[in-house]
């Protein structure tokens, strides 16, 4: 496992606790492209004592109180005021406080590139295993 596939697997695995936390979802990917050895290891540690901490223990303790499924309905639904909600807000400053702190630039799902479709000098957004351009709109894969 090289270590972007290590970095990618760990931020897979914390994912659903970062969001319930109040992380935003463009922040919660990477981009795959050459980084080097040391830019992966030290957000890889960097994430690691966020997983290893006590403020990520608290989310996860209060978002597995319910199911995921209940969870998702509060927030179809629009329903913000509960107490398990106000609970998970208020444990989630810890880890939300952490995940702001010292955070890797590569921690986030656009970058500026120049289109080759359009020519234009466009933000592209990364998902899984496509990138789309802002600017047109064409969607291309990503996978070598
Ligand atoms: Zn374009």
């Amino acid at each position: 496992m090289n270590s972007l596939e290590s970095l990618n697997s760990l931020l897979k695995t914390m994912k659903t606790i970062l969001k319930a936390a109040g992380a935003q979802d463009h922040q919660l990917s990477v981009i795959p492209k050459e980084y080097k050895t040391k830019t992966l290891a030290l957000a890889f540690d960097w994430l690691h004592d966020i997983y290893m901490s006590d403020d990520y223990a608290k989310v996860l303790k209060v978002w597995n109180l319910l199911p995921e499924a209940v969870w998702s309905n509060y927030e179809l639904l629009g329903v913000t005021d509960l107490t398990e909600q106000r609970l998970l807000i208020s444990e989630s400053k810890g880890l939300l406080k952490l995940w702001k702190t010292n955070r890797p630039r590569l921690f986030i799902n656009r970058q500026t590139e120049i289109c080759e479709n359009c020519e234009e000098k466009a933000t592209f957004t990364y998902k899984d295993n496509f990138k789309q351009c802002s600017y047109c709109g064409t969607v291309e894969e990503t996978n070598e």
